[in-house]
């Protein structure tokens, strides 16, 4: 059975970590990080994220705001605010809970944020860095950033000679994590829906990584033996065996059957899902590093 990478106390690590370091750079008379978290509306989840961002924003020493903005608000007027938190000293990092109502245009407000303090990655001089190598000053997304520690952890940080596939080529995630894995030696694919055998594809990986959205889809016989495999997916199904109409979380991976073949696997939850906001933390810890002139910490 396969080594389960357990993601929540890396992310406890990773949390520690940007504790001890906030204190540290507050000893040397230093600002405390500032993490701004902006929500749109009242999407459920969304709240739930946010509540949780600002919760541990708060737990490592930072200086925390939450504007929470009715779903009428204007494009205009989120614009507004967005520009005020960029003038802001006091804030090192600025994060607009996405999906944002239909009557703003998203990539518009993500590309307002000033680059040094996308803590999200989702700018494109930060994309543009990531692409091009500049690690050093790039913020990285952090769903992939916090899958990459993960596979560190197992694998080390050299990957030179090993053959990934990321299934999944969205922004936030699939583009992201090829780049990571490349940046480190990989010889990378990227799948997508219309990627030819993907079974076949699959078994080639010494590191797979799924991030498609679809409940199960990758299945034990398309996991090389030994290989990594981190699951990023989230889906909610119905589990009837819990009671009517309960549901629970499973990830893209069918994870009984892929444990059997696979020498390392994440669990969901519990495997890339708690890092996502750990490295929300640490990048906003880079930021303020970074703004006060000192190397940003390495994780
Ligand atoms: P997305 O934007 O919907 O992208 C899904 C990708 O999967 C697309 O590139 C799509 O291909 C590909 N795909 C869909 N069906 C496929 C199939 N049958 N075979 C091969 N590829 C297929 O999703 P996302 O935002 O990247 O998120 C992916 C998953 O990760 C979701 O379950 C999401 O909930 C989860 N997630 C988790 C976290 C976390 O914190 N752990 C964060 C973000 C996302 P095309 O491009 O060809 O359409």
């Amino acid at each position: 059975m396969a080594e389960v990478i357990d993601g929540k106390s890396v992310a406890e690590d990773v949390v520690r970590t940007v504790k001890a370091l906030t204190a540290e750079l507050v000893a040397t008379g230093k600002a405390k990080p500032g993490l701004a978290v902006v929500i749109v509306g009242e999407d459920p989840a969304s709240q739930v994220y946010v509540v949780s961002k600002s919760r541990t924003a708060k737990e490592c020493g930072f200086h925390s705001l939450q504007h929470t903005l009715p779903a009428d608000t204007s494009q205009d007027s989120l614009l507004k605010i967005i520009g005020e938190l960029n003038a802001d000293p006091a804030i090192n990092g600025i994060l607009v809970q996405l999906p944002l109502p239909g009557h703003i245009d998203a990539g518009k407000v993500i590309q307002a944020i000033a680059p040094e303090k996308d803590v999200d990655g989702f700018h494109f001089i930060n994309v543009g860095k990531l692409g091009t190598g500049e690690l050093d000053t790039a913020f990285v997304p952090c769903t992939p950033a916090g899958s990459m520690l993960l596979i560190e952890r197992v694998r080390g940080k050299d990957l030179s000679g090993l053959n990934a596939v990321v299934v999944g080529r969205s922004n936030i995630v699939g583009k992201p994590m090829a780049n990571l894995l490349l940046a480190a030696n990989c010889t990378v694919t990227i799948a997508h829906s219309r990627t030819k055998d993907l079974p076949a594809l699959a078994r080639t990986a010494d590191i797979l990584v799924a991030a498609v959205g679809r409940p199960k889809m990758i299945r034990g016989d398309w996991v090389k033996p030994g290989a990594t495999v981190i699951d990023v997916g989230i889906n909610r199904i119905p589990a009837p065996e819990k009671g009517e109409g309960k549901s629970r979380l499973v990830g893209d991976v069918a994870y009984a059957e892929a444990a059997k073949e696979a020498g390392a696997i994440t669990p969901v939850p519990g495997g890339v899902g708690p890092m996502t906001i750990a490295m929300l933390m640490a990048n906003t810890l880079a930021s303020a590093y970074l703004a006060a002139g000192l190397k940003r910490p390495s994780f």
